[in-house]
């Protein structure tokens, strides 16, 4: 029986790091195999924020897809492409933002927080406005019938799903409404509390050396009742026990929780352990990193390989497009 399809993709901005693992390519990785995959670099939706540094998606873009296929992105399974070498993106784009209605975009929850995140860059483009439109075309091209998202990002798919019914309404049945995925994993914090992104500094990142690694866990925050050394701690208020309960093995992490709770164990001491827990978890990362780094070759057939069957599958969808639209 033919897999059912889903599509999703990630905005190349900067290093990739443990939230993107935990909130995202973890569950990809999985779903390869339940599901025809088809996985994105959105470098478009990233120059929407990034226009003024378009530089950084360029640099980007190869690193990332080195993360993706470290992690185990396996292009034998899954098609894995850039989103502005398929054009057809940007036509489908233009065709259903002159029946989606401004107030869809103007209410949607995570447009005005992201105003608010970033004030540093001038959001208020119309580009940026609609990025959920183009966010439908890329989902709607392939004919996804389900789209892995965190809880966060459900509004999207939510507006995809209106499209794709305002579409099939006014023209012709051609586009499957998808289904919200949502992701299982918990969204893991970065080393201050807040959560893990580039534009905090917070973040732990996959391509980050041993000795880095090592440093970084050394400050980060813990529970802030623990202010001495023989003060009880409280490992549910610990961002540093939410990474044991991820990176160490069963019995260590409820060695550690007594120990915190009594104060027999120190912070120091625990994010040492959770630490070397860490740079063995990433350590076969590293490795492969270190081989597709050396091979870049291996990652510019990936991707050819990967637009050419999405450009296949987009040209057939845009050809009913234009069909049903008379245009
Ligand atoms: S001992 Fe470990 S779990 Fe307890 S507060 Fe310190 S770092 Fe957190």
């Amino acid at each position: 029986m033919e897999k059912k399809r889903i599509v999703s993709g990630m905005r190349p901005t900067g290093k990739l790091h443990l939230g993107h693992i935990h909130g995202a390519l973890n569950n990809w990785r999985s779903l390869q195999k339940d599901y025809q995959c088809f996985y994105f670099i959105a470098d478009w939706h990233a120059l929407t924020s990034e226009y003024e540094h378009p530089e950084i998606i360029k640099q980007t873009i190869k690193d990332n897809l080195i993360d993706w296929i470290a992690i185990g992105l396996d292009p034998e399974e899954s098609v894995i492409f850039v989103q502005s070498s398929i054009k057809e993106h940007a036509e489908l784009h233009l065709v259903f933002s002159m029946f989606t209605p401004l107030p869809w975009l103007e209410r949607n929850p995570t447009y005005k927080e992201q105003l608010k995140a970033m004030p540093q860059r001038d959001l208020y483009t119309y580009g940026f406005l609609g990025y959920p439109v183009l966010q439908a075309a890329d989902i709607l091209m392939y004919k996804a019938h389900g789209v892995p998202v965190g809880e966060d990002q459900s509004a999207h798919v939510e507006l995809t799903r209106e499209i794709a019914r305002r579409f099939n309404h006014l023209y012709s049945d051609i586009f499957p409404v998808p289904q919200t995925l949502l992701t299982p994993e918990a969204r893991i914090l970065g080393t201050d509390r807040r959560k893990m992104s580039n534009s905090y500094n917070n973040a732990i990142f996959i391509s980050d050396s041993k000795e880095v690694i090592k440093t970084t866990v050394a400050g980060m925050i813990t529970d802030p009742q623990r202010a001495r050394r023989p003060d009880p701690g409280r490992p549910d208020y610990c961002n540093v026990f939410a990474f044991h309960e991820l990176y160490t093995d069963k019995e260590k992490v409820r060695e550690i929780e007594e120990g915190c709770r009594k104060a027999t164990i120190g912070c120091v001491e625990c994010k040492q352990i959770m630490a070397s827990n860490l740079n063995k978890a990433l350590e076969p990362l590293r490795e492969r990193r270190k081989e597709l780094e050396a091979n870049p070759k291996i990652i510019e057939d990936i991707i050819n390989e990967g637009n050419n069957k999405a450009r296949e599958f987009a040209r057939d969808t845009m050809e009913e497009v234009r069909e049903v639209i008379r245009i």
